[in-house]
């Protein structure tokens, strides 16, 4: 498939940043005229995953945090598909940690259900990570033209 545009991002990895990070892909996202639901779920799932890296990936160090957001025409309406990616600590076992209420966080803060938001709020979800090399998680949003709602 063709792409339409793209964009990239790189910063760091301090909690800060995650409101930028949801700020910046819903304004690049706007050109393809989502409704506001759609908007809603792109932002949500991009600051699961950006707080993932934060909290998971790079925990107790800071490190960059990589987006890179890419607008296809789709076959019937037009596609995000939005790739978040850190050089973090990997994942073991990600088909394991993609079940819902799995964390590995044990001081009771984390739920273990960010994978499980990602997943229903977007159309596509892959997760692809190596111990100690890092984890890249690809998630694709279709954006129904405004005429259909
Ligand atoms: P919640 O998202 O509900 O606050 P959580 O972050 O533990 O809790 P998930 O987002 O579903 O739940 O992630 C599940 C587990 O996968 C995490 O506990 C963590 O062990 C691992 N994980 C997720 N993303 C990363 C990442 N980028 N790098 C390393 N480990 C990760
Ligand atoms: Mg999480």
């Amino acid at each position: 498939m063709k792409p339409i545009n793209e964009m990239k991002l790189s910063f760091l990895s301090r909690s800060s940043n995650e409101a930028f990070a949801r700020a910046a892909t819903a304004s690049f996202l706007a050109q393809l005229d989502p409704t506001v639901d759609e908007l809603a779920d792109i932002k949500t799932a991009v600051s699961e995953a950006v707080t993932n890296c934060i909290v998971h990936a790079y925990k107790n160090t800071i490190g960059t945090i990589y987006i890179t957001m890419t607008l296809y025409e789709g076959k019937n309406a037009p596609e995000a598909r939005i790739k978040i990616r850190d050089k973090g600590c990997g994942i073991e076992d990600v088909k394991k940690a993609m079940e819902p209420m799995y964390t590995t966080c044990t001081t009771g803060e984390r739920s273990g259900l960010g994978f499980a938001v990602m997943e229903s709020f977007m159309d596509k979800l892959k997760v692809t990570s190596t111990p100690s090399k890092g984890t890249t998680v690809t998630m694709v949003k279709v954006i129904r033209s405004k005429g259909d709602e």
